[in-house]
């Protein structure tokens, strides 16, 4: 079995409790434009350029030209010989293939690392998106006895099978309103809120994330909803936690070949955030900063 990840590396803090070896998994379903991680969402993975070193002689296939790459010339071709063989730093896909074992044997070798009720974490992309073998990588990380996190966006109609191989469960909620949720993800808030909602009710650690976008979900009545959600599904095993926007994944939807939409707008003020995270404490809800 194998996975194919866009990114790992050792992070503290933000993908669950302590030092932990994390695995972007390819692949997501939904297409938030404030993604920060744009290269991920394509389960073919992603072709990012770099201008500095864009080259003509990179594509044999007459794609690059005037420091630019002609998309529509990658969209035809299969085999791709610009990273598979001239292997430039102009032109890189977003993605690896890793065997299971060879995954396995490095959380072995990183078990040192794990301080802090530290361990591994799988996050996207989204997990969801290769459901067999990222089930199976927590299955085998947990016999040898490591911390296992997942982070996903919550769509996935078998995600509760996974919940026996992890220790900590972090999900993302955008959007109360199903309306809203579905024109700025891309998919229909049912699965999400049903899987919250049975995560909540059977796993003894999640933490519910809303990541707070100006004009997308920080109104007054985006805030009723959440809080009403959330008090439905509180309890001693479920934290909250607002992230506020920011623009890391700016470059990088350049680097894919496409547009940012985001603007200034998305931008939301700290004291809103704030406000917010108050009424939320008001409300009874259990607030983790991560
Ligand atoms: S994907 Fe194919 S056409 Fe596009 S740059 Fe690479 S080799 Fe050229």
């Amino acid at each position: 079995m194998k996975l194919k990840i866009f990114q790992r590396g050792f992070n503290y803090s933000q993908d669950g409790s302590g030092n932990r070896l994390v695995y972007h998994l390819q692949g997501c379903n939904m297409r938030c434009p404030w993604c920060a991680n744009p290269e991920g969402m394509p389960m073919e993975g992603a072709l990012m350029t770099d201008p500095d070193w864009l080259v003509e002689a990179l594509c044999p296939r007459g794609a690059v030209r005037g420091g630019a790459l002609d998309r529509e010339i990658c969209a035809d071709c299969a085999d791709m010989p610009c990273v598979t063989e001239r292997r430039g730093k102009g032109i890189r896909l977003s993605c690896e293939e890793f065997e299971l074992d060879e995954l396995i044997g490095e959380i072995e070798r990183s078990r040192m690392f794990f301080y802090d009720g530290g361990g591994i974490t799988l996050t996207g992309g989204e997990v969801g998106m290769q459901f067999e073998p990222a089930k199976e990588l927590l299955r085998r990380a947990r016999e040898l006895g490591v911390h296992t996190c997942i982070e996903t966006n919550g769509t996935h109609p078998r995600l509760e099978e996974l919940f026996p191989y992890v220790d900590e469960l972090i999900m993302d909620c955008k959007q109360c309103d199903p309306e809203a949720h579905r024109r700025w993800t891309g998919v229909p808030l049912n699965a999400v809120r049903r899987n919250i909602c049975r995560a909540c009710a059977t796993h003894p650690m999640v933490h519910i994330r809303v990541p707070l976008i100006g004009g997308v979900n920080d109104s007054q009545e985006d805030e009723v909803r959440f809080i009403a959600f959330f008090r439905e599904i509180a309890g001693d095993n479920v934290s909250f936690e607002l992230l506020r926007y920011h623009e890391f994944g700016r470059d990088k939807w350049g680097q894919c070949g496409w547009a940012y939409k985001m603007d200034e707008r998305a931008r939301v003020a700290p004291e809103r955030v704030e406000a917010m995270r108050k009424h939320m404490i008001e409300a009874g809800l259990r607030y983790r900063r991560t």
